[in-house]
């Protein structure tokens, strides 16, 4: 889909016109040509060959403008000077509403859509669901945690509905999502109700076996090893697993202050 409003290059430059104005020309094919500048009498030959160079090679410099800021984006004041000649080339700095703005956004995503889907990894107590309200059965010294009621209560989980619409949106723009919990297996019915309930119930899950208690960073650890195709991000929320993704070379989005 061309967005691009003004002519499509290439451009070229030829004489001055006959009045001797010193008109600079499009040509989009010989034959047709209008002119799109005019310098005065008292330019010099060399300068306004010099500004005809410049204008007609305006397109190409437009697009390869462009295409270095949607590859290497960065925070510098060259890149704002970049964007900001971009938006005055477009008309965007003169687009009060940001239509122009937003137009190259949606082409934004629709080049990222159609080069590689990513494939995503949520987490789900604390980063999918809000388990405040049974923390207090593991948030005890060691020995005194009681894992089974706090896995028992998990139907009363919040949602995390920020980090919910991400996946969701993720996943119906045709990107891999998943959800890998360390929560047991003995609460799999309750815990498969909670997501379908809030919207999650399509996406594949992966938790950990009834009896199984092993940390949760050398259980994910290990999921990850099994892996023909490494994830691109995953959301996770406990520190010592979000240190073991990034370990691993995984980028790892970190939801909260996971220090337990
Ligand atoms: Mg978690």
């Amino acid at each position: 889909m061309n967005k691009t409003k003004h002519t499509s290059s290439p451009w070229s430059w030829h004489g001055r016109s006959e009045d001797h104005n010193g008109s600079v020309y499009y040509l989009k094919r010989p034959g047709h040509a209008y002119a799109v500048a005019m310098q005065p009498r008292y330019v010099s030959a060399e300068q306004w060959e010099a500004d005809a160079r410049l204008i007609a090679a305006a397109p190409d410099l437009l697009d390869a403008l462009q295409a270095v800021v949607r590859i290497a984006d960065r925070k510098t004041v060259e890149f704002d000077k970049a964007r900001a000649a971009i938006a005055r080339a477009t008309g965007a700095a003169n687009d009060p509403d940001g239509q122009e703005l937003r137009q190259h956004a949606v082409m934004g995503i629709e080049r990222a859509m159609s080069t590689r889907a990513m494939f995503v990894v949520f987490d789900l107590d604390g980063t999918l669901a809000i388990n405040d309200h049974r923390q207090h059965f593991v948030q005890r010294p060691v020995g005194q945690k009681d894992w089974r009621s706090f896995f028992a209560a998990c139907d009363k989980d919040g949602l995390f509905w920020q980090i919910a619409r991400i996946a969701q949106v993720l996943d119906a723009t045709g990107n891999r999502v998943e959800i890998w919990s360390g929560r047991s297996g003995e609460v799999i019915d309750k815990t498969t109700a909670w997501l379908a309930v809030n919207g999650l119930g399509h996406i594949p899950f992966r938790c950990r076996d009834e009896g199984d208690h092993t940390p949760d960073h050398e259980l994910k650890k290990s999921w990850l090893e099994e892996c023909s195709q490494k994830p691109d991000l995953i959301f996770d929320d406990r520190s010592s697993v979000v240190a073991m993704w990034r370990e691993n070379g995984i980028a790892c989005a970190q939801v909260a202050d996971g220090n337990f």
